[in-house]
């Protein structure tokens, strides 16, 4: 089969989720890159789509013809802690959190993160989060690990802003600062949230230690209602598929790597569902299956999630 014959034959599902997702992660850290560094080239807003279009079309090649499978974005989820209990949580922490909380050791880490990058040749996004991330006291053993990795383009570490970092951490972030930034998840139109969120000492800290970081205003999330009992019939869980917004955020938990954190809350929290994620350390090839699974239709859990429809304020508290 030629190029272009194996183009013709890439599902939408595929496309989406792997090709053009490449394509968009690359933009945006190319855009950082810009906007920080002045590394590289600045691309104009209205050129957008003719970069995805041709960034896509550079996938393809890098896929079928250079044999390389770059994950778009892969998230480790290294503690179900927070300091927070939002009641829309996509991560279902505060019920986690409640009955059965885990925390990776670094030991973990290293063993999940060796295994996959071994069977991958890139990661152009790989997040760091929680629960609340800087309660993992071995963060900053991960940070300076994970960036010493050149399979890893760039690192985006999560927080609620209620914890500031120690000097241990600070001291990483400032080393990597090519490569690190944080993401502040800035609930400052909740009132609740003003005195518990420390988001001014926060940025002042970065700022001081030329840490770089990015702090949007999540200013609409949608409610969280869970899953159905019975599963959705096959059609419709590819559309519902197709079009959640989170079939992006890849993640690995308790060692398994799932479609997302929704999907392995509902492992956690209602103990079925195992098969939805992948066994990173047990799985024999561990490359297939990671091509397996963006190829995909649609995951099993998918079928029991209710859909994404109505917003909300974000990090309404419990
Ligand atoms: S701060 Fe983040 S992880 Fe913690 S409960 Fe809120 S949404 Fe979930
Ligand atoms: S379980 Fe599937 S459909 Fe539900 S949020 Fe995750 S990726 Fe989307």
């Amino acid at each position: 089969m030629n190029l272009n014959e194996k183009k013709e034959n890439i599902s939408k599902s595929f496309y989406k989720r792997y090709f053009e997702q490449n394509a968009i992660n690359r933009i945006a850290d190319e855009l950082l890159k810009f906007l920080w560094f002045k590394e590289g080239h600045f691309i104009h807003p209205a050129k957008k789509d003719a970069y995805i279009k041709k960034y896509t079309e550079e996938e393809i090649d890098n896929f079928y013809n250079k044999n390389l499978l770059i994950m778009p974005q892969l998230e480790f989820c290294i503690t179900t802690k927070c300091t927070l209990k939002c009641k829309d949580c996509c991560a279902f922490i505060p019920q986690i959190d409640k009955i059965k909380r885990s925390e990776m050791s670094f030991k973990e880490f290293k063993l999940y993160l060796d295994k996959i990058l071994k069977n991958i040749d890139g990661i152009r996004r790989f997040v760091i989060l929680g629960g609340e991330t800087l309660i993992n006291p071995q963060l900053p053993e991960m940070l300076e690990y994970a960036s010493e990795q050149e399979k890893i383009f760039n690192i985006e570490v999560v927080t609620n802003a209620t914890i500031l970092p120690n000097i241990k951490l600070i001291k990483i972030l400032r080393k990597y600062n090519n490569k690190l930034y944080i993401y502040i998840s800035n609930y400052s139109d909740i009132e609740e949230l003003a005195a518990i969120q420390k988001i001014n000492e926060f940025e002042n800290i970065l700022k001081e230690n030329n840490i770089k970081y990015q702090k949007l205003k999540n200013n609409l999330w949608y409610t969280e209602k869970g899953f159905t009992v019975n599963p959705a019939d096959e059609e419709t869980a590819r559309e519902n598929f197709y079009n959640c917004y989170r079939t992006k955020c890849n993640q690995v938990i308790n060692g398994f790597f799932y479609i997302c954190s929704k999907a392995s809350a509902r492992t956690i929290l209602m103990g079925g569902g195992i098969e939805d994620g992948i066994d990173i350390i047990n799985t024999k090839n561990l490359r297939k299956e990671l091509i397996e699974f963006y190829k995909a239709p649609y995951i099993d859990a998918c079928r029991y999630c209710i859909p994404y429809t109505e917003t909300v304020k974000p990090a309404i508290q419990m």
